[in-house]
């Protein structure tokens, strides 16, 4: 992949951010999901009175992609204030397409997020991951 596409997952993932309905945490998260064809799929957290009803932009982004009939994931971008890592349940839902899924960790209050991303994956994330 190359660093323009690497730029444009980053702006699609800090697009998505901007779109997070997350009125209770005030915890807004955007991301970009690349699968292996080079579609790039979006999601945001969403959040609902009923909290357990909440979705995460990673849950998001993932169920967006296979309602297309994609599967297979390359790359994951995620964007927070801060730059944090997914949550434990995002986690093991991901690793149901790619254990070793490549993941970027972008902080949208850096004034240049490209520079400051973290590159992590899903199997230092998850590791010892359950499946059947
Ligand atoms: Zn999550």
């Amino acid at each position: 992949m190359s660093d323009v596409e690497r730029q444009q997952l980053v702006e699609v993932a800090l697009a998505a951010q901007q779109h997070a309905y997350a009125p209770y945490s005030r915890f807004a998260v955007g991301a970009a999901l690349r699968t292996s064809s080079g579609a790039v799929f979006s999601g945001c957290n969403v959040e609902n009175a009923s909290y357990g009803l909440t979705i995460c932009a990673e849950r998001a982004a993932t169920t967006a992609a296979v309602a297309t009939g994609e599967r297979e994931f390359s790359l994951l971008v995620i964007a927070t204030d801060g730059g944090s890592p997914p949550c434990g349940a995002c986690r093991q839902f991901l690793s149901e397409f790619a254990s070793d899924l490549p993941i970027l960790l972008v902080d949208s209050t850096e004034k240049d997020p490209i520079d400051t991303i973290d590159e992590t994956n899903l199997k230092d994330l998850l590791p010892r991951q359950f499946a059947l």
